[in-house]
């Protein structure tokens, strides 16, 4: 079976951050799980996404990739990855069961859930927070909402009545699954189906809660307090662990994803820690340097132009970017200086820039400007 490329797999392009990964994959794991999604090719394409997570979510295993292709990634030894051993035998990821552990993390379960009555974590949520350029800088404290569901106080996650309980499950026994026996052309076939009595809890409500009708579970609105961090980026996310969904079973609550995005900013870009600024002078400014004021995130701050500075030069201001996320100290800012030549000056400036030309030494003919392109001067409010 030809390999497809594992950005192609996730959805994600070759410069994806390790976020915009991990977002697509748990997207995707969801999507395509075997025991949410039935459907004919699903379980297939849930490995190929698990492939390409298991090497793209991994710097070093990525880099192979990005660098060899499939060949620096096909298991000769020296990765360590536990899904690519065996001497580089694709097939040998027919089971995924390493899968476990990332596996976990999603649904708090395993993927082979024996028993539907032990504790689940709840799900996790993803929230994007768009900020502006400037709150990105130098953090600060929001609060978001949004609707989640909650453990229900009534009856304590039980969806039970006060007084009674769930009862196990007369038909399968408390497993959720039944198992059916059906004669094929290919012999007697048996396959494991959801309990259709209990829907797979392994439990009956007799007596539903009337708060939440049985379900355990009620829809309410969370907020959460966010200590935006100075220094983040587009894309870059926080956990806030226990603001996600509600567990099932008396599982704990899922956490919550904070995505970033981060609005521009007029005045300056922003590439890592770096901000880049520019900056107009004039041709005498460029020529006989001078001292001018430019902006920075923090206000502004003076610039020597040295004497016979040329178009496009770049000014490093140090420590003037952004605060290091985790750490302490700053990137730079990058000036670069745009000379701006006059599209328009007055008899005196015209006869001080011949007079500049003949001091050199030198003869110059100056043209008038056009008909039409005072016309154009004029239609550009010039
Ligand atoms: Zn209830
Ligand atoms: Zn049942």
């Amino acid at each position: 079976m030809a390999q497809r490329d594992y950005y192609e797999v996730l959805g994600v392009d070759k410069n994806a951050s390790d976020a915009d990964i991990n977002k697509a994959y748990r997207k995707l794991a969801k999507k395509y799980h075997p025991d949410l999604n039935h459907e004919p090719g699903a379980e297939e394409k849930y490995k190929e996404v698990n492939e390409a997570y298991e090497v793209l979510h991994d710097k070093q295993k990525r880099a192979q990739y990005d660098q060899f292709g499939q060949a620096g990634v096909n298991g000769q030894g020296g990765f360590g990855g536990s899904g690519f051993g065996g001497g580089g035998q694709y097939s040998n990821f027919g089971g995924f069961s390493d899968f476990g552990d990332i596996f976990s993390d999603l649904f708090g379960g395993g993927r082979r859930r024996t028993d539907p009555t032990a504790p689940q974590k709840g799900q996790d949520l993803d929230y994007t927070l768009e900020i502006d350029f400037m709150d990105a800088i130098k953090g600060k404290k929001t609060q978001v909402s949004y609707d989640r569901s909650e453990v229900c106080e009534t009856c304590h996650g039980s969806g039970a009545e006060k007084g009674t309980h769930p009862i196990t499950c007369d038909k399968c026994h408390g497993t959720g699954v039944m198992t059916v026996t059906r004669q094929t052309p290919f012999g007697v076939m048996q396959q494991q189906t959801t309990c259709d009595k209990c829907h797979g809890k392994g439990q009956i409500i007799e007596h539903p809660c009337p708060t939440c009708h049985g379900v355990g579970t009620v829809n309410k609105r969370h907020s959460v307090e966010i200590d935006v961090p100075a220094g983040i980026d587009n894309g870059q996310q926080l956990r806030k662990a226990g603001d996600g969904e509600a567990g099932k079973n008396g599982g704990p609550y899922g956490d919550l994803y904070i995505v970033f995005k981060i609005k521009p900013s007029k005045k300056f870009t922003r590439r890592g820690t770096t901000i880049y600024t520019e900056v107009p002078i004039s041709f005498a400014q460029a020529a006989l340097g001078d001292q001018i004021q430019v902006d920075t995130v923090d206000g502004k701050v003076t610039l020597k132009i040295p004497a016979g500075t040329q178009p496009n030069t770049h000014f490093k201001l140090r420590g003037q970017g952004v605060p290091h996320l985790n750490s302490t100290g700053r990137g730079d800012q990058e000036t670069t200086v745009n000379v701006v030549i006059p599209k328009k000056m007055n008899d005196k400036q015209k006869e001080a820039l011949v007079d500049y030309v003949k001091a050199g030494g030198g003869n110059i003919t100056p043209q008038e400007k056009s008909f039409f392109e005072r016309l154009k001067d004029k239609l550009n409010g010039e």
